[in-house]
């Protein structure tokens, strides 16, 4: 039976990877389900940790950013690649982006959680995650 409800799950997972409109953050959360962790998407600690998480998994005192590697800068990804024109604009603007992820981990970290970092590539090689 849970085998069964896993394969299901991972159906789902998977072929929602191969979706036009599918946001990471579902599929993060598609995961989680498919291993059995309890997480909050809505709750209060999404909103007033600093960053506000994407999912946090109050049992394991765990936040999950899942973060789009072009915005956030995921290093030597090909998916954080840099705009050729308008530099002025997108490199202060990436800079920005990385002090302020940085600022909120840490002081996440310092209210004693976890901070766990998905990043949109690693979702898209779904299938080897999930071996
Ligand atoms: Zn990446």
């Amino acid at each position: 039976m849970p085998d069964k409800i896993s394969k299901l799950h991972r159906t789902w997972v998977v072929s929602s990877v191969k979706g036009r409109d599918t946001k990471p953050e579902l599929i993060a959360r598609g995961l989680l389900h498919n291993l059995g962790y309890r997480f909050m998407v809505n709750g209060p600690r999404n909103r007033e940790l600093p960053g506000k998480p994407d999912i946090v998994l109050p049992k394991y005192r765990t936040v999950v950013f899942v973060h789009g590697c072009f915005w956030h800068r995921h290093p030597h990804c090909k998916i954080a690649t840099t705009p050729k024109s308008n530099q002025n604009y997108w490199l202060p603007k990436f800079r920005e982006n990385a002090v302020r992820d940085c600022r909120n981990q840490k002081a996440i970290r310092e209210a004693g959680w976890n901070v766990i970092v998905i990043w949109e590539c690693e979702l898209k090689d779904l299938e080897a995650v999930a071996e």
